[in-house]
């Protein structure tokens, strides 16, 4: 890590002149600032030190709020996975409009045939089309393979570099990646710059001895999903053996925290590499930090991400932060309520303003045919519906509606049986009529998704 950026993290020894939270005004501006969107992937929010976790596990975002960044731990991702959730950042629309999520026709007579996705519509504008038009160069850096031109998300982006698959850009493989990305840029243009961190995204290595918190028993891990025989399916389906589940659970759980950990120790190096790089200088940069899913840890038995609307699958943090610029510019406070639904990312990073009014808190999880079909109906095989009115929340299961009060039972384990809403019977009929098939699927993008590592 550089000189300035350790000063900059080292809790306490910064001004409040060097950090600013706050929003900001693109347009008047003579110099116009660096506008960033970090999007850590699969980065739950109850598993940050920053939100009250008890393992060390961000310290950079717990810098960056230390010394003034505004923070929600209650967002609630618009998308339960990659796909749905960064084509809602780039559009600021949610799933049930711009429609690139699974297809999950066929769930009752599944042949094999894999689980598909939509891509993202062209006719939709994407944010980076519109920083294009506002004289902005544009750049997407991914670790995530589905976040690039299979899955339509490239669109407005004057140059990207998408990895291939899952571990191309992760752990310390993204140091060089950021180098590269950022070395040919010109800091006195303006930037606006998409970026996808994905080390918490599995599979997990074991986690570093160097860690405070590592036990003697960690492990990486690594889901062998189409093993029927495997860990993954046998927990899954309930049938792990009770001496060893437990185990297990604390070994997933800890290779995803370290996992979480070097997330954060990226983040900290691209934060730096801006700095040192003079695009923070002019006009600040502006950053806005958030996750497009969590991950499932055994929750509710389950595993993975993507099929679910419980907390643990989609409360993610949401951070605005501001590095560098001159103090006097003038920012526009904005105040992050704890729950809100973090597709709001779209209009804060364009205007720098939360939109009025806030958009319904909302999100809709889609089966997984092949994951269905190989746990033998175990998991993965309904469409979840859920809504949030702070605290209060309705999940509707295949017509089944639960209530949960998360300020009593963050990790939902005492629902009790409630009956619709308007609202919530909607939504589920948008999933429903979403979620079926149409000539806009495109094969190939299962072929890709499987070559990525992402389907199996
Ligand atoms: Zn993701």
């Amino acid at each position: 890590m550089s000189k300035k950026i350790q000063v900059l993290f080292a809790a306490g020894a910064v001004s409040l002149a060097a950090v600013v939270a706050g929003t900001w005004l693109l347009a008047p501006e003579p110099v116009q600032p660096t506008v960033v969107l970090v999007v850590l992937d699969t980065v739950r929010a109850d598993h940050l030190s920053v939100c009250g976790y008890g393992r060390r596990t961000s310290p950079t975002l717990e810098a960056l709020v230390a010394n003034g960044a505004q923070i929600s731990c209650g967002a609630i991702s618009p998308g339960a996975w990659t796909l749905p959730s960064h084509a809602s950042f780039f559009t600021g629309v949610m799933p049930v409009e711009h429609r690139a999520h699974s297809i999950s026709t066929g769930i009752d007579s599944f042949k094999g045939g894999g689980n598909r996705a939509r891509p993202l519509d062209q006719k939709l504008p994407t944010i980076a089309e519109r920083f294009r038009d506002m004289g902005y160069e544009t750049a997407l850096v991914s670790a995530n393979p589905v976040v690039g031109p299979s899955m339509g998300l490239d669109r407005g982006f004057d140059s990207l570099d998408v990895a291939d698959r899952f571990g191309r850009y992760t752990s310390s493989r993204w140091q060089p990646t950021v180098d590269l990305f950022l070395d040919h840029r010109d800091p006195t243009v303006p930037q606006f710059l998409a970026v996808n961190i994905a080390d918490a995204h599995q599979p997990w290595g074991a986690p570093p001895a160097s860690l405070e918190w590592a036990s003697e028993y960690g492990v990486g891990i690594s889901y062998s999903k189409g093993n029927r025989e495997g860990d993954y399916s046998t927990y899954l389906r309930g049938e792990m053996d009770p001496l060893r589940a437990p185990r297990f659970e604390e070994q997933v759980v800890e290779a995803y925290d370290a996992a979480v950990f070097k997330a954060d120790e990226n983040l900290a190096y691209f934060l730096d590499k801006l700095l040192q790089q003079g695009f923070c200088d002019a006009a600040g940069c502006r950053v806005i930090i958030t996750s497009d899913h969590g991950e499932l840890l055994g929750d509710q038995g389950l595993l993975d991400h993507g099929h679910y609307a419980y907390q643990a699958n989609v409360e993610v943090p949401l951070i605005v932060a501001q590095l560098g610029g001159p103090p006097e510019l003038e920012w526009e406070d904005i105040d992050l309520p704890e729950r809100i639904s973090a597709v709001v990312v779209h209009d804060v990073l364009l205007t720098g303003r939360l939109p009025s009014p806030l958009p319904p808190v909302q999100v809709i999880a889609w089966p997984h045919a092949r994951r269905c079909a190989n746990l033998d109906g175990a998991a993965f095989c309904n469409l979840q519906a859920a809504i949030w009115e702070g605290d209060e929340k309705l999940i509707w299961d295949e017509g089944q509606v639960t209530a949960y009060d998360l300020s009593k039972d963050p990790n939902e384990l005492q629902g009790s049986a409630a009956a619709t809403t308007d609202e919530l019977a909607k939504l589920a009929k948008s999933g429903k009529r979403d979620g079926r098939d149409d000539s806009k699927t495109d094969i190939t993008v299962t072929e890709m998704l499987k070559a990525a590592g992402y389907l199996e």
